[in-house]
């Protein structure tokens, strides 16, 4: 038998700088049922469309079978991309079906995307904090990653210009525009288009990362970076994973054709196709159901659950504790004292039953320890407000 030592000494160089997620890892603890959760990005799995996707499903197999359990096109489900890029039109983006990619979830596009742009050594700017598992993505591709400020609009775009005149060899921008995960910010209008005049100055892309952007609750949606874009050089990524489920596995990206025709061939050497059998049965999920109503009850849902915590988090956390205040999406970031490391915050809430993210992992360089990403779309209003209670008793007895 091999040991240990001859497989480690054989891995790829490029693994060396990634850890094992502190974030995965922090979901097995939050398996165990008695633990209210704040930890994990998961959608709540009673708002699941379960009844109509096993029909759904049952219906393709039974009329479509055939073709639904065979071999398919790159691409993805010609009808299905049809249908995605009728719903990107409302939203201002010019995307036809030979313009969308279907994807194995967004997170495939980040790595298709990496894959086809990204040599090593090239530079990508991200914000301070962002997406951990963007973070990880652009390292197995060995970028060199370039943090830029964000608050409670987003990212500082004019950092960005600032890094932009600096190191003329930047690559890509990323960013999460609605709603972002970890800090819960949206990029304001001015920035938007600030952000994507830059890019078309010194011809960079924008990878534009749209999970949550349907999952507003508050205030008015805003244009995705796309919509402003006439030079072709951002890429739009989005899911069904928060608004039907994750585990469908189901995502697209937008492209312009050049970059498309890369994209298709790193997908094709990557996993042939996404699943064809989850591209049939969503399409007729989406096409025999009103998708808009299913949003709009996850909008109340997941809005209410964000109140809530909003007025838990004023009621019962230490004064010198600040928070973001989400208009939608999944999550809000919290900033403690400067001196307080979150990572020993976590390890007394767990003894609580109580668990979160600490912030770290969410810096790409320069990590700071005094943040907490919460979650508040997985517990119900009764348990975020007895979690918030008790997670402040920890942070209180920490601080004193
Ligand atoms: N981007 C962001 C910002 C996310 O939060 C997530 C999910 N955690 C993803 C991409 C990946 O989503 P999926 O692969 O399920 O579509």
């Amino acid at each position: 038998m091999t040991t240990t030592a001859t497989h480690l000494s054989s891995f790829a160089h490029r693994m060396d700088p990634l850890e094992v997620s502190t974030v995965r890892e922090i979901l097995k603890v939050t398996e165990m049922p008695e633990v209210i959760s704040f930890a994990g990005g998961l959608p709540a799995p009673e708002l699941f469309p379960t009844t109509e996707l096993a029909q759904a499903f049952y219906h393709v197999i039974r009329e479509e079978g055939r073709l639904a359990l065979q071999y398919s096109t790159t691409e993805g489900y010609t009808p299905l991309r049809d249908y995605i890029a009728l719903r990107l039109q409302t939203k201002g983006i010019r995307a036809s079906a030979n313009n969308i990619l279907m994807l194995s979830g967004s997170q495939q596009g980040l790595d298709l995307a990496a894959k086809v742009l990204l040599n090593p050594g090239d530079k990508v700017i991200v914000a301070r904090p962002t997406y951990l598992a963007a973070i990880q993505t652009f390292m197995l591709f060995e970028a060199q990653l370039i943090t830029v400020a964000s608050d409670d609009e987003g990212m500082d775009v004019e950092e960005v210009a600032l890094k932009l005149r600096a190191h003329p060899d930047i690559k890509l921008i990323y960013l999460v525009a609605n709603f972002d995960n970890p800090s819960g910010t949206t990029l304001s209008l001015e920035r938007r288009e600030r952000l994507v005049h830059l890019a078309q100055q010194y011809g960079v892309c924008i990878l534009e990362d749209d999970p949550y952007g349907e999952l507003r609750y508050r205030g008015e949606h805003l244009p995705p970076l796309k919509s402003l874009d006439e030079s072709g050089l951002v890429l739009y990524l989005s899911t069904f994973s928060k608004t039907i489920a994750p585990g469908l596995r189901l995502g697209w990206l937008v492209a312009e054709k050049e970059i498309y025709q890369k994209l298709v061939i790193a997908k094709q050497a990557s996993d042939l196709h996404t699943s064809t059998l989850t591209q049939r049965a969503t399409y007729y999920y989406l096409t025999t159901h009103s998708t808009d109503e299913h949003i709009a009850r996850l909008r109340a849902i997941y809005g209410e659950r964000c109140s809530v915590m909003l007025e838990s988090l004023a009621r019962y956390f230490p004064a010198t504790v600040r928070w973001t205040k989400p208009e939608g999406g999944m999550f809000l970031w919290a900033e403690l004292a400067p001196q307080v490391r979150t990572e020993e915050i976590l390890a007394e809430a767990i003894k609580e039953k109580i668990a979160f993210v600490p912030g770290a992992p969410f810096f790409a360089n320069d990590k700071r320890h005094n943040f907490m990403r919460l979650n508040f779309s997985n517990q119900v209003p009764l348990q975020i407000e007895e979690g918030i209670k008790r997670l402040a008793r920890v942070i209180a007895r920490h601080h004193s």
